[in-house]
């Protein structure tokens, strides 16, 4: 049998990996300043990660939702401390769109409708309900399309205050767009959203599926702005590169048995993998060094030549180039062997390193994206 052909794969094939380091079969070493897309957040094969796990799996890997799980119950509770939204219940599932995907049901069962404001440049996932709240008809099939979703300009207060009302289930915000370029939603965008959610009973979702889990120098992006979402997303960095995500769900909501359910979500691997990531982050104070090391990052790459703006915080970054960036990523990749990200505008680049990123790393980077911009700028000049 062929693989299904729908990546657009870079010819490297890793198969080691060790923080920030990645080696292809001849041994050849990458610095990884894309986290594998966001999820590398403790850094590769951490060592307190991988023990972990290990014992987990000599103990127990999986049993079905049927039965008590204390490894769910210990990760809810930590998470619970740490995140800063302690009240909250958490629901445990396995990719981030099922995460949004629950988020609009458990909005829709809450308040009995179906419209969502979503914004322009969105991505929430791949699954029915949440590509339709997707900004990209390209991934849109038929079968998802539906005729609830209102798409308004991002920050774009006037028409957040037209868009909601009394009919709207839910606003759908990331804190920080990730496939969009990384654009932050104002403090104003997301006050407002709690303003006229509060004043029509809809409920307020934050998508912290990429922006989240300490990556932009807080828990949550949406922290910045003082505001409580009534749920959130989170997977990607949950485990560290172990499928596990969730949804963090205010009080107000009340849970009945059957609502929600999945085989996989929440099992004693992924739970294991999810505490260990967070006790890394709290060990070693990983969201401080993020908001830190993004600083760095950000002063730096935006004195650099051909670099029009940086967005972004922490060590989540959308640099914007003067020319599209496809083939500095590829000279980056193919000759300095450093992988960055995308995004759905050629012009910006994504760096979505793990948290743990050395400034001696960073340094690399800084140093041979130098190089390449300055080629570059020169070839168009
Ligand atoms: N939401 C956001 C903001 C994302 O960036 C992504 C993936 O890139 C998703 C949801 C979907 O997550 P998954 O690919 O785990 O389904």
């Amino acid at each position: 049998m062929r693989l299904f052909d729908v990546y657009q794969l870079n010819q490297i094939a890793p198969v080691r990996a060790l923080g920030s380091r990645l080696w292809d079969e001849a041994g050849v070493e990458y610095l990884d300043l894309y986290g594998g897309h966001a999820v590398i957040s403790i850094g590769h094969t951490h060592p307190h990660y991988v023990k972990r796990i290990t014992e987990q799996l000599n103990k127990i890997g999986f049993y079905s939702n049927s039965i008590i799980n204390p490894v769910q119950e210990a990760l809810a509770q930590k998470l619970g401390e740490m995140c800063g939204h302690p009240d909250f219940a958490l629901f445990m599932c396995n990719s981030g769109a099922e995460a949004n995907e629950n988020a609009l049901k458990v909005a829709s069962f809450y308040n009995g409708r179906a419209k969502i404001v979503a914004l322009k440049g969105s991505f929430h996932g791949r699954t029915s309900g949440v590509v339709a709240a997707t900004d990209n008809p390209a991934i849109v099939a038929p079968i998802n399309f539906n005729q609830h979703v209102v798409f308004i300009p991002h920050n774009d207060i006037a028409a957040l205050e037209a868009a909601v009302d009394d009919e709207t289930c839910a606003v759908i915000i990331e804190g920080m767009q990730g496939v969009g370029g990384v654009h932050v939603a104002s403090d104003e965008f997301w006050q407002t959203a709690r303003r006229l959610c509060d004043a029509h009973n809809a409920v307020l979702i934050s998508d912290s599926v990429q922006c989240g889990y300490g990556r932009s120098g807080k828990f949550f992006s949406h922290q910045f702005s003082g505001v409580e979402p009534d749920l959130i997303s989170v997977a990607k960095g949950m485990g560290n590169g172990f499928p596990v995500a969730g949804l963090l769900i205010h009080p107000k909501f009340k849970p009945k048995y059957g609502m929600l359910g999945t085989t996989f979500g929440g099992n004693h691997l992924a739970c294991a993998a999810a505490l260990a990531v967070l006790e890394v982050i709290e060990a070693e104070n990983l969201i401080a060094h993020a908001a830190q090391m993004g600083e760095y990052l950000k002063t730096a790459i935006s004195q650099m030549p051909g670099v029009v703006t940086v967005r972004g915080r922490g060590l989540m970054l959308g640099v914007v180039l003067e020319i599209p960036c496809s083939a500095v990523r590829d000279e980056l990749l193919y000759k300095h062997h450093i992988f960055t990200g995308s995004s759905s505008d050629k012009f910006t680049m994504r760096l979505l390193p793990a948290l743990s990123l050395k400034k001696e790393d960073a340094d690399i980077f800084l140093e041979k994206f130098r190089l390449v911009m300055e080629k570059h700028v020169a070839a168009v000049a």
